[in-house]
């Protein structure tokens, strides 16, 4: 049942921010529902939840659509430029923003929105996401659009066998974010968010321990 798995989750949720004296209510469990059916983000709804995430836009306008309008919708997929204005029309929260020509369709449109610069922390060729090294310039430039308000950093990171071994990662993604915006930190999933919470994330993003596993 969702209804226990939510309940498993927060339990370990607040095991993990109180492990390192943080408050549980400063994380914000973001529930990822590509892949799922519109009934199914109802019933998590229906539990409680109220923050979202897609990871295709044309996928989530249906859902954002059908279902309450007090949900907070974040995109965490990869978001061509070209489809930047018409997500910033259905998201509140983008946390993949790497490039300026993302920026500049957003600021097309009429929609503000939250953003998170992805960083592709452990510099994995193929990976999305700009470079640690690349931030200060990328962040510097995205001043500029006014419609796109940086908040923090979000990451995916490398696969890893043992959720400890994102810890390196999680911290470094922490330490950057220090001086990006409110410093909100993305990170986390089913398999390793009680490690980035201990970590510092702001947001977590979990699919399938909340709604099982994709098809
Ligand atoms: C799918 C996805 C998640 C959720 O992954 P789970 O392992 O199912 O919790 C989190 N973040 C991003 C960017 C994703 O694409």
């Amino acid at each position: 049942m969702m209804q226990d798995r939510l309940r498993e989750i927060q339990a370990r949720m607040c095991q993990a921010a109180e492990s390192v004296g943080r408050d549980p209510a400063s994380v914000t469990l973001i529930a990822v529902s590509k892949t799922r059916s519109i009934p199914e983000l109802q019933a998590a709804y229906d539990l409680g939840l109220r923050h979202f995430g897609e990871s295709k836009v044309q996928e989530a306008i249906p859902k954002v659509e059908a279902l309450p309008t007090d949900i907070t919708w974040h995109f965490i997929g990869h978001l061509q430029s070209n489809k930047a204005r018409k997500c910033a029309e259905y998201f509140s929260v983008i946390h993949s923003l790497s490039s300026e020509g993302q920026l500049k369709e957003i600021e097309k449109g009429s929609n503000a929105v939250d953003g998170l610069i992805e960083i592709n922390i452990a510099q994995e060729p193929q990976k999305s996401g700009i470079l640690p090294s690349d931030l200060d310039q990328f962040g510097t430039s995205a001043l500029q659009y006014k419609r796109t308000q940086i908040r923090g950093l979000m990451t995916i990171g490398p696969q890893v066998d043992n959720p400890e071994e994102m810890r390196p990662w999680f911290r470094t993604l922490a330490n950057l974010s220090a001086s990006v915006g409110s410093g909100w930190k993305s990170m986390g999933m089913s398999s390793d968010f009680e490690v980035a919470i201990q970590e510092g994330a702001s947001h977590i993003r979990v699919g399938t321990a909340l709604f099982g596993e994709r098809v």
